[in-house]
């Protein structure tokens, strides 16, 4: 199971933290997969844009991979038992655990002026959609790290409580570390709110692409052989390992050891395989998000198959509480 908000276009961290696995996990497991609308609120976002953000991110999905066909794609606000778990969940999170966690605190830096008790449970609703089909393998970012072992304290708490009735998730990328794709400019992750310069969306037209890959961060200093590699520099191997060539890689890998690399041409060379590797995506997508008759059936599908799972979780999880006297 996992989870996308729909707060603006998705973009490259998106898709190598989180998408790409859904894609490959769609052929092993029962994958649940739903975008987050009521996570979006937390944000305050204008809800005039709403619709539009939500069939945009389904479509996106879609372009990068999902068959609705073979994994639930599916509306958070259109299963109401996830806020009655969210609820249940509430009564065995802690303020002070959530005052401390990294994501609350950087909205707190970031939004002063709305530091809601929304943002403060957020890991608790994140909890409550992992759970609400008991499921052990969670496809995200590095990001997700912490939210994912605070799913997992809720899990024990309420399995000690009341009764086993949740395994207890785990962040998942195939046996591998999770993956954290840096931004262009060298400070932090991509990400869709923070400069919209340094992040790659997968609705970036070509030149956008190339624009904004030739304005990445790299070194300013003189380089000499054997030189160290800055981080910003780090960060450009890091995401032209997404989608270039692993020779190619090498090859400016070893061009830097030299002291050698014209970092114009390694630029140029991944707005290109950039360029490549978006277009596809993007064209899928824009064609998907205009058949709205299409959306509309994938949404129906996603809402009936997921309500099911949510109605059997939620029939137990009040039978273990003892919230049934009849
Ligand atoms: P969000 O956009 O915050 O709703 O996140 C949706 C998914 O994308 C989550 O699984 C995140 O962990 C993942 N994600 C977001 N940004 C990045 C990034 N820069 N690198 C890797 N994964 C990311």
């Amino acid at each position: 199971m996992s989870g996308i908000r729909p707060t603006g276009f998705l973009h490259l961290g998106n898709y190598f933290g989180a998408l790409q696995n859904y894609v490959r996990m769609q052929d092993e497991y029962d994958c649940y997969f739903m975008v987050a609308d009521w996570h979006s609120l937390t944000t305050h976002p204008d809800t005039k844009e709403l619709r539009s953000s939500v069939l945009r991110v389904l479509a996106e999905n879609i372009a990068a991979g999902i068959d609705p066909e073979r994994a639930c794609l599916y509306l958070q606000s259109q299963i109401p038992e996830i806020a009655e778990l969210y609820l249940l969940l509430n009564m065995l999170a802690y303020k002070g655990e959530l005052e401390k966690t990294n994501t609350f605190k950087e909205k707190v830096r970031l939004q002063p002026e709305n530091v809601n008790a929304g943002l403060l449970t957020y890991p608790v609703l994140q909890a409550a959609d992992i759970m609400i089909h008991r499921a052990k393998y969670v496809p995200v970012g590095k990001d997700q790290e912490q939210h994912l072992e605070m799913a997992r304290n809720f899990a024990q708490r309420f399995n000690h409580r009341y009764g086993e009735l949740f395994p207890e998730p785990a962040a998942f990328n195939f046996g591998k570390e999770l993956v954290k794709v840096p931004s262009l400019d060298g400070a932090g992750k991509m990400s869709k709110s923070e400069n919209q310069y340094a992040t790659l969306y997968l609705a970036d037209n070509d030149d956008m692409i190339r624009k904004k890959v030739m304005k990445a961060k790299t070194d300013t200093g003189p380089i000499k052989e054997n030189s160290e590699i800055p981080e910003t520099v780090h960060n450009l191997f890091l995401i032209m390992s997404l989608v270039t060539g692993k020779d190619v890689v090498m090859h400016y890998e070893e061009e830097h050891k030299k002291g050698a690399i014209r970092y114009a041409d390694m630029k140029k060379q991944l707005a290109e395989d950039m360029v490549k590797f978006i277009t596809p995506i993007r064209e899928k997508a824009e064609s998907i998000y205009h058949d709205e008759k299409y959306l509309k059936q994938v949404v129906e599908k996603g809402r009936e198959k997921a309500g099911k799972s949510a109605g059997e979780t939620i029939r137990l999880a009040r039978e273990i509480i003892r919230l049934k006297y009849f």
